[in-house]
């Protein structure tokens, strides 16, 4: 083994939820490390979320890192629900007293975090396994890596465990001290990308006796579709037209009629799931993002909630080497949590709402009323709207 290197954070994965600590905690001068399983390649080239709350665009404004997203962003202020033939459109800006959403792919949010790390010569080891967390009850919790075949040890006074749902962090906790909370869904997504306008200039979701459906996009000329599949289901059961078909069995005619097919860049299933593990701080190792909790994609949460730790977590360590503060880093678990939570739940009811979950015809009449219901209601589309857009973060400080 090398000699052990030494950082103020240690972060284990360059996520957004680890690539946007690194950078909020260099603006005030905290010197962090990352270590990261994959190469920069792979990691850039991931096609993941593509919503951002106008929270995460504000952090990502604090950091430093938006301009891009500034010109090339599309600022969405509605989105339509589809059911029983019927297009309902929610207007997010009226009923939230003019909040938004802004579509930027994870894929260039994660671009731009990398350009400004290593543009600031901030430390990512690409291609380096975190193994385990070691003495994370200490004050010198320590990450032992792997790097060229070769064992390092990353000495910290704090470790961020941003390593997603699979990482090691989570791992490293003995299992008597987290709770872990986990439901999975009876199906699963299908998704295709490809380079053709999408079919609305904002995003369907769509409720429909053959399952569910959502047309999204990345860009003006880039569209992100999915339909709800078995969860057993493969990609090489699917060719392009038998996606663009199904997706046009599910959608109300006029959209159907106008959806514009092309051949697939990206095909690919992913299952649904509801995750928390409690509590998200252990010793000296604090979990951020994917790595303690995981929603179904239905609300489009993932991505902001790591962004909504990472609001958190920044601030108490900011706290905590600017002042000497120990009290915001006390708070974080249960404050974190309580966003969580809420965000676990609307993902959840909007899956319910939306999917088809069996055959008994009785659960989709239901869902049309409960979807007539809170598109016809004002305190019923406004209970959406401010769940869609992002419920604001508690007062940290
Ligand atoms: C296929 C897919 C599609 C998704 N689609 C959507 C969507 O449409 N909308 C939405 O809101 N959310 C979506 N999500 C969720 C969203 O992408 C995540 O919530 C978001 O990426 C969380 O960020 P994170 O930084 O916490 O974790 P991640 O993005 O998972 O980053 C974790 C990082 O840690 C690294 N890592 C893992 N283990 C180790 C280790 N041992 N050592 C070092 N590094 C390690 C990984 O390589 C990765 O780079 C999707 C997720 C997946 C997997």
């Amino acid at each position: 083994m090398n000699k052990p290197q030494r950082t103020q954070v240690g972060i284990i994965g360059s996520g957004p939820a680890g690539l946007l600590l690194a950078q909020l905690l260099s603006r005030h001068g905290i010197d962090s490390v990352i270590v990261e399983r994959q190469s920069r390649a792979h990691v850039e080239a991931r096609i993941r979320a593509g919503v951002l709350e106008q929270g995460t665009v504000a952090l990502l404004r604090e950091a430093g890192v938006s301009q891009r997203m500034e010109r090339e962003g599309l600022v969405h202020e509605g989105i339509t629900l589809a059911f029983a033939g019927r297009r309902e459109r929610i207007d997010l800006r009226k009923l939230t007293g003019g909040s938004t959403v802004m579509i930027y792919g994870q894929t260039e949010l994660t671009r731009d975090l990398i350009n400004a790390r290593l543009a600031a010569n901030g430390a990512i080891h690409f291609e380096s396994p975190a193994l385990v967390v070691e003495d994370y009850l200490s004050e010198q919790p320590r990450i032992v890596y792997e790097q060229n075949g070769q064992q390092q040890e990353l000495h910290c006074d704090f470790v961020a465990g941003c390593d997603g749902y699979h990482g090691v962090a989570r791992q490293s906790v003995s299992a008597d001290k987290l709770q872990v909370f986990e439901k999975l869904y009876p199906f699963g997504w299908l998704g295709i990308l490809a380079d053709v306008p999408p079919v609305d200039h904002e995003l369907i979701y769509a409720n429909h006796e053959r399952g569910f459906a959502l047309c999204s996009m990345r860009s003006p000329t880039r569209s992100r579709y999915y339909v709800q599949c078995a969860l057993d289901d493969k990609v090489e059961n699917w060719s392009d037209d038998a996606f663009w078909n199904e997706l046009r069995r599910r959608l109300p005619a006029e959209s159907a009629a106008q959806l514009i097919s092309g051949p697939r860049l990206e095909m690919s299933i992913a299952p649904l799931r509801s995750f928390v593990a409690e509590p998200m701080r252990v010793g000296r190792l604090f979990l951020a993002g994917d790595a303690a909790h995981i929603v179904p994609p239905t609300g489009a949460k993932g991505l902001n909630l790591a962004g909504s730790d990472v609001f958190y977590l920044s601030r108490a360590l900011i706290a905590y080497y600017g002042e000497g503060r120990t009290d915001l880093l006390d708070r974080y678990s249960a404050t974190a949590l309580r966003r969580v939570w809420k965000a676990i739940r609307f993902s959840w009811w909007l899956t319910s709402l939306m999917h088809k979950f069996d055959d008994d015809p009785i659960n989709h009449r239901l869902q049309v009323a409960e979807l007539d219901y809170v598109t016809g209601s004002v305190a019923g589309s406004t209970a959406l709207a401010e769940n869609y857009v992002g419920l604001p973060f508690e007062k940290f400080e």
